[in-house]
């Protein structure tokens, strides 16, 4: 049986103490739950040793929204692994469709920085999605595969049953447009055939498949009762901490 993991990404919101705030929230209704899922909060760099901080001998884990590949040297802004796991994060966001399309990051990067992570003990959870054109056109499959072929290159079979990978289709982050869970159940056992025909039926069996996009309390129960979806990539509802905690519930 695969736990489910849900993960929130805060993007670039949000302030050391409003983050604080949050953690501390979540914090007062988790440790009363019997939780079976995992759950991750993914701060700004700036608030990511607090987090540490704050979630230490709690169910909560931390995550960063990205990362450099290389461990140090002459990357002006960038963060490496090393720093990351220096403040005690577990888990990194990969290829998230925003990192894509905003700072050009190609599938070479994406797979560069899944391999770095796993040099470092960092959980990577890998982003892959399309666009509304693609979906339109009806390759929406094709794309998404390409897109794991790009970034798992060279990746073992072992590390990619340890990965996250998180089917967010990019018309649904942050427009309220969420895919229907039949379309992204599709996507997700899309996903799940292509792992096991390149690495096998255990690590297939292994490997968690989020969904993210949109992801909101009232959604999350249909979403996440899918059989190949694992888990939620959630951005605006893990800010809001009635919503997050629903979407833990739909997945505990
Ligand atoms: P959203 O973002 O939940 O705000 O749509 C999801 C994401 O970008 O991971």
């Amino acid at each position: 049986m695969r736990k489910p993991i849900i993960a929130g990404n805060w993007k670039m919101n949000g302030t050391i103490a409003s983050g604080s705030i949050l953690i501390e929230a979540f914090n007062n209704v988790l440790q009363d739950m019997d939780l079976s899922c995992d759950v991750v909060v993914c701060p700004p760099f700036t608030a990511l040793e607090r987090a540490v901080t704050l979630t230490r001998n709690t169910a909560i884990e931390v995550g960063a929204q990205t990362m450099d590949y290389h461990d140090a040297g002459a990357f002006t802004g960038e963060i490496s692994p090393l720093m990351l796991t220096e403040v005690g994060v577990s888990y990194v966001i990969i290829g998230h469709s925003e990192r894509r399309e905003y700072y050009g990051e190609a599938d070479e990067t994406v797979n560069a920085k899944i391999k770095s992570a796993f040099r470092h003990n960092l959980i990577p959870i890998v982003c892959v999605g399309e666009s509304l054109e693609q979906r339109e056109a009806g390759h929406t499959l094709e794309w998404i595969t390409s897109q794991l072929k790009g970034a798992l290159q060279g990746i073992s079979k072992e590390q990619v049953s340890q990965l996250i990978i998180a089917y967010e289709p990019i018309w649904a982050i942050g427009t309220g447009k969420t895919a229907t869970a039949a379309q992204a159940e599709t996507v997700c056992k899309s996903i799940r055939d292509y792992i096991r025909s390149v690495y096998g039926h255990d690590v297939s069996n292994e490997v968690r498949i989020q969904y993210g996009g949109s992801v909101k309390s009232d959604n999350s129960k249909q979403i996440l009762g899918q059989p190949n979806i694992d888990g939620a990539l959630v951005g605006g509802a893990s800010l809001v901490v009635d919503d997050f905690v629903e979407i833990i519930k739909a997945a505990n």
